[in-house]
């Protein structure tokens, strides 16, 4: 099959655009005219330092990062950071409230889908502090037991001094997304968020980063994200981090907080310039020509635009469905993802939908195994006319059952 006759709808690693992709391959070959390809350069030459530093001004220009910020590069993906957010920030916690006992360190928890909850059972087993539930959104869904929905804030119950706050903002499972920013809310202790010495803000951004600006982007104490949705292969982390993160684990480990591995110590990899070990290279080279791509088209707002019209004329198209009978959006109003579209399929069977899917060459549209249904990806290489004909679909299936 060839790549022209497929829409690659898969929630990750997504499809990425086709020009970057045939740069990469030169670059692989033959990187910037060295003779050497880019996975074959050392990570300590002159060229690598400089893309590594083009990837982390195209992240800061395109997001406005503030310099109280730094850009780290990692790996261990989204479900490394569930663990690493809890060791450096209890070891700061730490540094900070030495004679505390761990439960009075709590780590507040917003769950609002698989990846929140996900992260939250990783909190409990590593230990060092308590975890506090601040709301869960299976509590405020339509059946009681499906994340569908970010609760109304009067629902919150954030802790008075906790060493961290943590949420995902786009629930790639789920489809579940905050559609604005968390911490405009009144219920939101803003204390907490502007008194560095007190506590964090800790967001997963790994399904939504580089989708639309962050205008809040300096509430977080710690925004992260895994490239493999909107920037580049799998492999590369990155981390937007306030600088008052990066403390000495080792000295809170003597104060009795869990030791740090190294590769995981938010210091360790800014100390090195995002050089302690070995990066991923061409993760790092893939995903600084998809952002200087982006840029030369309009940078974020130009995304928002696309990706607002992306998703409007999809949930429309469903709407009209569900008007019908014939497929039901999962997600509440108010709460519905731009990235990740999840739908059941009410009239004809879902199998019918896949196939007719399948042939027209839309792929991966299958739900998460854990919560079945369909999911549309919609993330930044899938086209406006690429959903156009995803919407045609549809409605030739609402005609046809
Ligand atoms: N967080 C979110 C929101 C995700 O969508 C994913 C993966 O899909 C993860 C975390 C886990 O990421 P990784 O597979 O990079 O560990």
């Amino acid at each position: 099959t060839d790549r022209s006759q497929i829409v690659n709808f898969g929630p990750g690693p997504s499809a990425l655009p086709d020009a970057v992709l045939d740069e990469a391959a030169k670059g692989l070959l033959n990187y910037q005219g060295t003779g050497i390809g880019i996975t074959e350069l050392s990570h300590r030459s002159k060229e690598f330092g400089a893309l590594v530093k083009r990837l982390e001004s195209s992240i800061r220009e395109q997001l406005n990062v503030p310099s109280s910020h730094s850009i780290l590069f990692t790996q261990g993906g989204g479900s490394g950071q569930f663990s690493a957010v809890v060791l450096n920030l209890l070891a700061r916690h730490r540094l900070l409230y030495p004679d505390l006992s761990n439960d009075d360190r709590v780590m507040d928890y917003v769950v609002t889908g698989s990846w929140s909850k996900k992260a939250l059972e990783e909190a409990k087993r590593l230990g060092g502090g308590r975890v506090n539930v601040v709301v869960d959104g299976r509590q405020s869904s339509k059946d009681g037991k499906s994340f569908d929905n970010i609760p109304s804030y009067d629902r919150w119950s954030i802790s008075p001094n906790p060493a961290f706050i943590y949420y995902c903002e786009n629930e790639t499972v789920d489809g579940v997304q905050f559609s604005s920013d968390p911490t405009s809310h009144q219920a939101f202790p803003h204390h907490l968020i502007h008194n560095p010495s007190t506590t964090c803000l800790v967001a997963d951004f790994s399904s939504s980063f580089m989708s639309r600006p962050i205008p809040y982007l300096a509430n977080h104490a710690l925004i992260y994200a895994g490239a493999q949705k909107n920037i580049g292969p799998s492999g590369l982390t990155i981390l937007i981090i306030r600088q008052d993160l990066l403390v000495d684990t080792d000295a809170a480990a003597k104060l009795g907080a869990n030791p740090v591995p190294y590769t995981m110590a938010y210091k360790t990899l800014s100390d090195n310039n995002s050089l302690y070990n070995t990066p991923p290279m061409f993760s790092i080279y893939v995903a600084a020509l998809v952002l200087e791509q982006l840029k030369a088209k309009g940078s974020l707002q130009y995304l928002e635009k696309v990706n607002r019209e992306k998703a409007g004329l999809l949930y429309a198209t469903l709407q009209e469905g569900e008007r019908r009978g014939i497929v039901k959006i999962k997600v509440k109003e108010g709460s519905r993802s731009w990235m990740n579209v999840t739908f059941e399929i009410l009239g004809g069977t879902e199998k019918e939908f896949l196939e007719g899917a399948e042939q027209r060459g839309f792929r991966q549209l299958k739900g998460h195994r854990s919560v079945g249904g369909i999911r549309v990806s919609l993330y930044n290489a899938i086209t406006l006319e690429q959903v156009q004909r995803l919407a045609e679909y549809l409605h030739e299936f609402y005609e046809s059952v």
